[in-house]
């Protein structure tokens, strides 16, 4: 069995891992990273690329606590994609500055409570007729539009990126393919008997999405516990214009959000969710389909939809348990005799929650530089596919 020392493991090659390979690597530690699908794999590929600010959290009037937590993200992210910020990331594509926000039942009220909050001022603007975008000039739109100043990403490039600055020390390993061995000083063992591989590891970061459970139980431990919230998103390719918006509804979710992507073969891919993602999970695709059908002939009638390929995704959002199941307000770690269990609970969490496990491990006095065994005998992960680029017989 070959052995190698490296200061730390991260496990899960989603965003969570990637912007936590890429801070630790920065401050020295020699931190490797397997994934055993594809870099981007699950959530992260399949998320909508919002940079939330806030907003989506504070749709009920109230700036709850995780809205306050996210508020500083768009900066930091902003940072980044201008090139000066903690990662360099002015290769990420940028789809969109700015999202659109209308309302289906002339929620002002709702929506005035929700603007008239501090933190949401600076950043949502109503616009004017004359400057709306197309969609929004047809006859048969009434009602207000609000512009507001959220980022969306092209999630795709932002692994690419990723990938392409850290990409060598990410390694493929099977998910069944690790073995722990928990050692009294809180180092741990993790064996790869495949590759005749054993590695002493000062800390390991899971950071596995939903793979996060059968680690822990494969680590032996039963806490920190996992829930999975799911959601039915719809993909809708054609000829179709552009746009990032979210309708909202009579509840805190928005009726339908809406991003779009152009596909590798040219036409334009809405990729819709929102409350409809949320209350369709029990429908089958084709009802999710036809339910999808009916929000846009309903909300938008004007968009043509006769020649449009229509595909279902039925995906968990990975996230700490909460009670009730509700939606954690902000970044969950958990850290455990050598073990962090980290869930964003949002895309736009990552660098807040890196940072969190950096000052984890500066806390428990680990300082890089154990070891640089870095150029193992694994195969690189490649990179996952959008949605809206998966074949339907593989999806
Ligand atoms: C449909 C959808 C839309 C979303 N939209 C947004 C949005 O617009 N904005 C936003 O901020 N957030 C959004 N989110 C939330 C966001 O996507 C997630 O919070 C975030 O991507 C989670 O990242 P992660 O790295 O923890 O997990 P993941 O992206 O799920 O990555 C986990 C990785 O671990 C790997 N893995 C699993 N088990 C193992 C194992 N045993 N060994 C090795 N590797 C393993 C998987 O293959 C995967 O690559 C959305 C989520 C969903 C589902």
């Amino acid at each position: 069995m070959h052995k190698a020392r490296v200061d730390i493991v991260i496990i899960g090659g989603g965003i969570a891992g990637l912007w936590t390979l890429a801070r630790l690597r920065q401050a020295g530690y020699s931190a490797l990273l397997f994934e055993s699908e594809a870099l981007g794999g699950v959530q992260t590929i399949a998320s909508q690329g919002i940079i939330h600010g806030g907003a989506k959290y504070a749709l009920t009037g109230n700036l709850t606590e995780s809205a306050r937590a996210i508020g500083d993200m768009p900066a930091v992210w902003r940072a980044c994609l201008e090139g000066s910020g903690e990662l360099d990331l002015s290769r990420v594509m940028v789809l969109s500055d700015h999202q659109y926000l209308w309302s289906s039942t002339g929620l002002v009220s709702r929506m005035a409570g929700f603007f008239a909050s501090k933190a949401m001022r600076s950043r949502m603007t109503e616009v004017d007729v004359g400057q709306r975008p197309e969609l929004f000039q047809h006859a048969e739109f009434i009602g207000s539009l609000y512009r507001l100043e959220e980022q969306v990403l092209d999630v795709s490039s932002l692994v690419a990126e990723l990938h392409r600055q850290y990409g060598e020390f990410c390694y493929r390993v099977e998910t069944d393919g690790l073995q722990f061995q928990a050692q009294a000083d809180g180092v741990n063992l993790l064996r790869i008997p495949e590759q005749g591989l054993e590695l002493e590891v000062q800390a390991l970061v899971l950071t596995a999405g939903k793979g996060n459970a059968d680690l822990l139980r494969l680590l032996g431990r039963d806490a920190p516990e996992m829930q999975l919230r799911p959601l039915h998103m719809v993909v809708a390719k054609g000829d179709l214009p552009p746009l990032y918006a979210h309708c909202l509804g009579s509840g805190s979710t928005p009726r339908i959000t809406i991003t779009s992507c152009e596909t590798a073969d040219s036409r334009m891919a809405w990729y819709l969710g929102g409350d409809l993602a949320e209350s369709g999970i029990a429908h089958t695709p084709q009802q999710q389909i036809d339910k999808a059908h009916r929000e846009i002939n309903k909300l938008l009638p004007w968009v043509d939809l006769t020649a449009i390929e229509w595909s279902t995704l039925l995906i968990d959002r990975a996230e700490p348990k909460m009670p009730g199941s509700r939606r954690p307000d902000s970044v969950f770690l958990h850290s455990d005799r050598g073990v962090l269990t980290a869930w964003p609970t949002k895309l736009a969490f990552a660098p807040y929650l890196a940072n969190e496990i950096l000052q984890q491990l500066h806390q428990q006095g680990l300082s890089p530089g154990v070891s640089t065994k870095d150029d193992l005998e694994l195969a690189h992960p490649e990179i996952a596919l959008p949605p809206w680029e998966v074949k339907q017989d593989e999806a």
